[in-house]
């Protein structure tokens, strides 16, 4: 998994190579020819990578995927979709899906008995 710096420096990386490869300079040291189109697609790759690494900055990972499970319904939601940690359907409160069924063995045993 890329972080986000290792996404801003292989972005620049990209526009470098697409800037030699735009400039003839990459036939030069290599011997053979790239189109000047694929040094174009290079910038704009690099230039995505970039900006979708500042984009993250916005949505930290942790957050982003992070889980909350209802203490009532066990029902599961974004933790970035409910800032209010209230459950949408019962009201009741909404915790950190890690660590609940240690938190909450009743429900967990309470999953299984069904099963039998
Ligand atoms: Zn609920």
């Amino acid at each position: 998994m890329l972080t986000r710096i290792s996404h801003f420096l292989v972005g620049i990386g990209a526009i470098f190579v697409g800037f030699i490869i735009k400039q003839g300079g990459w036939s030069h040291h290599y011997g053979f020819s790239v189109p000047n189109e694929v040094g174009i697609l290079f910038v704009i790759f690099g230039i995505m990578l970039i900006l979708y690494g500042l984009f993250k900055k916005c949505v930290p990972e942790n957050e982003a995927s992070k889980f909350i499970i209802c203490s009532e319904c066990s029902k599961t939601f974004y933790a970035k979709d409910i800032p209010d940690q209230k459950c949408p359907k019962c009201n009741a409160k909404l915790e950190d899906m890690e660590g609940f069924y240690e938190r909450h063995p009743e429900l967990h045993d309470g999953e299984k008995s069904l099963n039998n």
